[in-house]
């Protein structure tokens, strides 16, 4: 119900069009970009369009900024719309990454190019490019984490471990995922961390069995109600949750919250997260959350501005990987920016110092 349609002129107007514009290709900046994002429930999101829009209108671009209730048949839609206003660039935050091949495939018949953004497009040779942050790092880094909040390298434990995966549909979720288990696996088959639920899968690829669809707060938070009831009903408690982003870690620290018998500071489990988003960072400060892995939206957004103006000035487009992202049909060139780590005590330094957050937002 609450989609959002609205075209908007670049401030620049024409002269900033064609000062921009002096690409070898010949071509010059201007004309329309459509966004496509997912959702506006989670607040990244909402950073990331506004961010991509505003880069771009002041580079003499109009845009047409899409948001699609997380419905995939939506998304598909406001596609279409932004197809029958002759864009130069479409710029594609999946919700399903292999929902848009028929319609990306027009795209690229009408001659328009395509950057899949954050989260990749699978099964079509319609996505051009592909932006978005070490996805497998963002992983490594939660699983890096763990070892060593819990000096699992020492040989400490066996901790209660309970492990937590993203959206089946998200092409993401399956590298944060690997990124995690790669590193935490080898201890959960040494019995240092011990999945008393079971929902450990013995290899990678066993990773959707524990994904909650749609990146849903609220189908993490009953997941990890059933795995304490069924599971912790004794004196057993959990230790150790790998979440992969914040939207779930949000869900999972409310089940603790109401499942009782757990105090921040004391024995609240160890939770990780992605985004640093605002409740998240707010829960990091009230030690309920251990850290958050934080992908900057300003720079994703600078750097895909970048690149739509290298595509429609016909210059050469910036990318750092070609071989990670094989989208089933294709390699996808990627450019891809470094996340990094921000725990309860370095809130203020990386989040409030870089100006992602007003201090005043933040219960410091
Ligand atoms: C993004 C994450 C986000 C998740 C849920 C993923 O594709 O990379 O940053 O938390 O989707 O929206």
């Amino acid at each position: 119900a609450c989609s959002s349609e609205r075209t908007t002129d670049g401030g620049g107007g024409d002269d900033a069009a064609a000062d921009e514009g002096g690409g070898e290709g010949g071509g010059e900046a201007g004309g329309l970009i459509g966004i496509a994002m997912p959702t506006r429930s989670l607040e990244r999101w909402n950073n990331d369009g506004a961010n991509l829009e505003e880069n771009l209108q002041e580079m003499g671009y109009e845009t047409s900024l899409q948001y699609a209730d997380n419905e995939v048949d939506q998304q598909i839609t406001q596609i279409q719309n932004m197809l029958n206003q002759d864009p130069e660039v479409l710029v594609v935050a999946p919700i399903d990454g292999t929902a848009l091949g028929p319609v990306l495939q027009s795209a690229a018949d009408q001659g328009v190019e395509i950057i899949a953004y954050d989260r990749l497009i699978n099964d079509t040779e319609a996505v051009d490019y592909y932006a978005t942050f070490d996805n497998y790092q963002v992983g490594q880094l939660q699983g890096d984490f763990i070892v060593d909040e819990l000096g699992l390298e020492d040989g400490e434990g066996p901790y209660n471990f309970e492990p937590f995966a993203g959206s089946p549909d998200d092409n993401n979720a399956r590298f944060f995922f690997a990124g995690a288990w790669d590193v935490l696996l080898p201890y959960v088959e040494e019995g240092q961390l011990v999945v008393p639920s079971g929902k450990a899968p013995e290899s990678v690829d066993g990773w959707t069995n524990i994904g909650i669809q749609g990146w849903s707060s609220e189908t993490a938070q009953s997941e990890m109600q059933n795995r304490l009831n069924s599971f912790y009903a004794g004196e057993e408690q959990v230790d150790v949750v790998l979440s992969p982003n914040d939207s779930l870690a949000l869900g999972i620290a409310q089940a603790f919250d109401a499942a009782g018998g757990y105090s921040p500071g004391e024995n609240w489990p160890l939770i990780t997260g992605q985004d640093a988003d605002l409740a998240n960072v707010n829960n990091m400060l009230a030690g309920m959350q251990a850290m958050t892995v934080w992908k900057d939206t300003r720079a994703l957004g600078d750097q895909v501005a970048t690149m739509v103006d290298q595509i429609v000035t016909g210059e050469e487009v910036d990318v750092n990987d070609t071989e990670t992202y094989d989208n089933g049909v294709k390699v996808v060139p990627a450019y891809l920016l470094e996340p990094e780590v921000v725990t309860p005590e370095t809130v203020e330094e990386k989040l409030v110092e870089s100006g992602f957050y007003d201090a005043d937002e933040l219960n410091l």
